[in-house]
Order: structure tokens, then sequence, then C-alpha cells
């Protein structure tokens, strides 16, 4: 391992400060820490931001939820606010990782995951994300686990989150702090960023921002949510496809929809045509097939991994038909 120090911030300005100056934010550590020791992340400074006051679950004002950066993984999935109203968001929580790494991993953490891609992780394969310039592996190697969207030729690895799914489809936001105190806030399909000819770059992170919270805005009652995970078996496994759906039907008519894939784009994939195919729409069992037909939209399979373009336009039926009924 690469060494490194490590020091404790007691507040928010001397974690902004020792961020500032180059230091690496770390809280639970559960990706970090493994990269560090696969000598794939080189840190030279860690700054421990655990004692920060980022640990707290609030109702905004307008009826959403704000989720602070440090709240457990554990913690968000059994929290009632979370429960009740974005079910999504717990599923979503309690399909990730495994129960030991949900009760270290924080909320804020999950948001910096880095992709699970092996080459990424395999510092004598060429990898552009790991070492700009070097090449991808993946693209002519064993590519079944990877992305089908928004992939470059530079880079075709998936990105790991769930949660980053179920957040994605409710439209979630992102609040950032800088070392000179100003904040801002980015939707967080604007903050996950694509590969492009930059894929060491995943976050539209300035140097020293620090992630606050996670916020979802108030959405339309009633609204009825979940996140449908497909995976190569049942436990501490990533996913192959996913699909978080929440739907508001009143009357008998969907009248809003939020859909987003995981497992299988760059980033969590936002669905804006199955979402449009089905606003307005009664639900149905034919509703939810011609609905989810959108869904692989503009896919770009590679050697090994074209029957996700199949399996993602079923996981989003499934999930659809799941939430949605067929009545
Ligand atoms: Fe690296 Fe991306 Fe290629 Fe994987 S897919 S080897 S992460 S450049």
């Amino acid at each position: 391992m690469h060494p490194f120090t490590i020091t404790k911030a007691s507040d928010t300005t001397e974690a902004l400060e020792a961020g500032g100056r180059g230091g690496r934010y770390i809280a639970g550590g559960t990706t970090l820490v493994d990269l560090m020791r696969e000598t794939v992340e080189r840190p030279d400074v860690l700054v421990d931001i655990t004692a920060l006051p980022l640990h707290d679950v609030d109702r905004t004002e307008d009826g959403g939820l704000r989720i602070g950066a440090l709240v457990r993984m554990a913690e968000a999935a059994a929290h009632p606010a979370i429960r009740d109203s974005y079910p999504v968001i717990s599923q979503a929580l309690e399909l990730s990782a495994s129960a030991q790494l949900r009760n270290m991993a924080t909320i804020g953490g999950n948001m910096m995951q880095r992709t699970r891609c092996t080459y990424f992780r395999d510092v004598t394969a060429d990898c552009n994300k790991r070492e700009p310039g070097t090449g991808c592996a993946a693209l002519n190697g064993f590519n079944r686990s990877h992305a089908i969207l928004g992939t470059s030729d530079q880079c075709v690895a998936t990105h790991p989150s769930d949660l980053a799914v179920a957040l994605a489809a409710l439209e979630a936001s992102v609040h950032l702090m800088a070392p000179d105190k100003g904040r801002r806030t980015i939707p967080i399909t604007d903050f996950l960023l694509q590969p492009g000819s930059t894929p060491d770059r995943e976050q539209a992170l300035q140097p020293g921002e620090l992630i606050t919270s996670v916020e979802i805005p108030a959405l339309p009652r009633p609204l009825k949510s979940g996140y449908l995970k497909v995976r190569d078996r049942q436990s501490y496994e990533f996913a192959l496809t996913s699909a978080a759906v929440a739907l508001h039907i009143r009357g008998g008519t969907i009248l809003d929809a939020k859909v987003a894939a995981g497992g299988v784009g760059t980033v969590p994939w936002k669905l804006p045509a199955v979402e449009q195919a089905l606003i307005g729409e009664h639900p149905s069992a034919r509703l939810w097939h011609k609905a989810a037909g959108h869904a692989a939209e503009g896919t770009h399979p590679l050697r090994h991994n074209g029957f996700k373009v199949e399996l993602l336009k079923r996981t989003v039926e499934q999930q659809l038909r799941t939430v949605g009924g067929t009545s």
C-alpha cells in the first residue's frame, strides 16, 4: 500500500481546509480502502470526516427529503421517512453489497463508488480510467458485465451503485460545499459523468468539494415505487440489469412516471422514452410491455453482453408490473 497520513477533521471548516490542500475525504472507507490495498488508489493524505454534522435525514420545507452524506446505508434503508415515502430507495439500498458493508458505507461515499470493472482493479491491465492514455482492456477483453449505454471508445465500465439508480429515477440532487464554503446543488444525472474522452473523471466535483447531502424533491402523492435488481447470484453481487420505477396513479390514470435503469449504463440511466410512453395511459399488461420496449433505445452491446438488451427490457417490464399492477 502507498504510504499515507490520516487526519481527523473536527468540523466542516477543518475538513474543507484539508480537502482544499488535496486531502481525500474518507468516512466508511468501504471502497477507498479496498482500492488503496490494491494500489489502484494512492492518496497521500486522508481526511476523516466522520465527525462532521452530516448524519441526519430531514424533511425539506417543500416536502422533499434531504439525506446527510454521512448517513449509513443501513440507517437510510431503515429510516421511516424513506421506507414510507420512497420504498425504491430502501429496496435499492437493501439489495446493495452485504449487511456488514451497509453498516459502514455512507450515502456520500456511495455517490463516490468506483466501477467494478475487473481490469480497473487489476493494476497490470490497460485502463484509461485508472491511468489515462493506457487503453481499455475491456473493449477487446471479457466484457459480459460491461455497459451498453453511454460508452465511449475510452471506457465501457458500468456504474456500480444501486442507490444512484433510484436517485436518478426520482430526479434527486447532490449538495456540495467547496473549500471557500461556496455551496452548489447539481442533479445527480449531471453529477455522475459519462466517460467520453476523460473516463478518469467520474463526478462533477471541483478540487476539495465535499458532498454534504442528497435531496429527493417533493413528488406527487400517492407514489408507488420499487427497485428490481437482476444479478448472477442473490446476494453480494452487482447488477446485470436493474430498474427503479415510481408511478403516480390517480383515478386509473398514470399522471407521472419516473424510471431509470442500472447495470447497463456508464452512469445510472434515466429512461425518458419509457416515462413518456406511460404518462396519461391506463395501467395494463399491454402498456407495461409496450413502454418497456423503449428501454433499449440507443443501446450498443459489446461482444459478450448482447443479452443485456433483452434483459433490460424484461427487467423494466417486470418492475412496471410489480409497481403498477395490471388493473
Ligand atoms: Fe478501465 Fe473503463 Fe476499460 Fe474497465 S472499461 S478497463 S474501467 S477504461
